[in-house]
């Protein structure tokens, strides 16, 4: 049989194809997922934030997760040298969940994509999607599996969740250069000699080398930790020897991480991810939309992918089904307007990240109590709060409070 057929063709079972998947198959749409890897497989994005708490509960996937041991998160620290400035997510202006969790991603998405199967939708791992075609009533995606053979599907909609695969801006020609610089990332899992104890377990640690770059410490349940320095590809790639003789000398030279991470094991090889940030002409079109980081990415600094992945699956799954029951959509508005506003307060947080107006506002000695409430909401995903000026006037709030402090 060369031809299946059904309601919508997921392409990637990451958070943001499963939340889709499942909130389309509780509509009562006939679902399946196509996914190019075996799972578990690895992928960055291991700090959650508290907004993405919403889909992953309206996908029904909280009490799964609860099953699966990953470490509580509860607030986020930045770190220049001894200046610290503390956010706890339960300390927040906008109304919703107060924490979340970090998660080693093979795993975490492995969990999602087993209960999205537990619930009735076929995931198919190995396979590909490799090219696809539109018509008046239909979709038609060829899909390449991992024996060489190609089969076909024909489904009323296909929703394109591919992540750094990025299938549908490829195929469909929609890829937009990003608004920022080429950055780079370089990233390792590591086990200390002494295990760390104590609250800083419960939340992410971002470290300030310099203005234009900047570490990660995302502790796990397991004790081990993921690790990353981020920011221009020659000041990350400044020290010389193999990856791992280079990833140990990061540790060495910033002092937060030679504290807790000197003579650490490495539990792979480090990685690099450069030129991740990305955007596309359009978010929808006839019989498709895009989710997830096929859409935009920006960059690490506040965690925000799984958020967005998970809020675009979840509003895109919704949108489908109003489509597919018969009523119109006005995905422009809908869905392009609603996601480009949150892509908007995260732009203007990691611009004034980068060119240090937020790095001053963090370090300030004069903190302004509610304000650190509502900029914690942002850093806690809740991007659609209009009643945060922090959001609705996110531009002037920022570059006025870095005037005055
Ligand atoms: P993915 O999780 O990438 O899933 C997409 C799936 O599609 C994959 O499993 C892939 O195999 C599959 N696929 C690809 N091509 C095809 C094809 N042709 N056919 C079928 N399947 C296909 N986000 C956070 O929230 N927190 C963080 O702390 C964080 N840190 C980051 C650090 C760095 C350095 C970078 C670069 C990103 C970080 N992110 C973080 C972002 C995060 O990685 C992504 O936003 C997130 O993984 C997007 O999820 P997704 O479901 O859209 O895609």
């Amino acid at each position: 049989k060369n031809l299946e057929s059904v309601d919508v063709l997921v392409i990637g079972a990451g958070p943001s194809g499963t939340v889709a998947a499942s909130i389309l198959n509780k509509n009562g749409y006939h679902v399946k997922i196509v996914e190019k890897q075996q799972f578990p497989r690895f992928v960055i994005g291991e700090s959650l934030l508290p907004r993405c708490m919403h889909n992953l509960e309206k996908a029904g996937f909280i009490e799964a997760i609860e099953k699966g041991n990953f470490q509580k998160k509860l607030g986020a620290i930045f770190a220049d040298g001894h200046e610290t400035c503390e956010f706890d997510f339960s300390n927040q202006f906008s109304e919703g969940w107060g924490w979340t969790w970090q998660v080693q991603r093979g795993a975490f998405d492995h969990l999602l994509a087993r209960e999205v199967e537990r619930m009735g939708v076929k995931v198919e791992h190995g396979s590909a999607v490799t090219a696809v075609d539109f018509n008046e009533k239909h979709a038609n995606a060829t899909i390449s599996k991992a024996d060489g053979s190609t089969y076909n599907i024909q489904a009323r909609f296909i929703v394109d969740s591919s992540g750094y695969g990025r299938v549908l801006p490829r195929l469909l020609n929609l890829d937009k250069p990003s608004d920022f610089p080429e950055r780079t990332s370089f990233f390792c899992h590591l086990r200390p000699v002494e295990p760390i104890v104590g609250k800083e377990r419960e939340k992410i640690i971002i470290l300030v080398y310099t203005k234009d770059i900047w570490g990660w410490v995302i502790p796990f349940s397991d004790g081990t930790y993921s690790v990353g320095i981020v920011g221009d590809i020659e000041g990350v790639n400044q020290f010389s020897g193999d990856d791992e003789a280079q990833f140990r000398q990061w540790v060495e030279e910033i002092p937060a991480l030679k504290s807790r991470f000197t003579n650490c094991s490495l539990i792979f090889p480090p990685k690099r991810i450069t030129g991740y940030a990305a955007a596309v002409k359009k978010h929808y079109g006839h019989r498709f939309v895009l989710t997830g980081n096929s859409t935009e990415f920006l960059d690490p600094v506040f965690s925000s992918g799984v958020t967005f992945a998970t809020e675009s699956g979840a509003l895109a799954a919704e949108l489908v089904s109003k489509e597919l029951s018969g009523e119109a959509v006005n995905w422009q508005k809908e869905y392009s307007e609603y996601i480009q506003r949150g892509v908007d307060v995260f732009k203007t947080f990691i611009t004034a990240w980068y060119d240090g107006d937020l790095q001053r506002i963090f370090f300030s000695q004069n903190p302004n109590t509610e304000m650190r409430r509502q900029i914690c909401s942002v850093l806690a995903g809740y991007v659609w709060d209009l009643d945060n000026p922090f959001v609705s006037k996110h531009k002037r709030a920022i570059t006025s409070l870095a005037r005055v402090v």
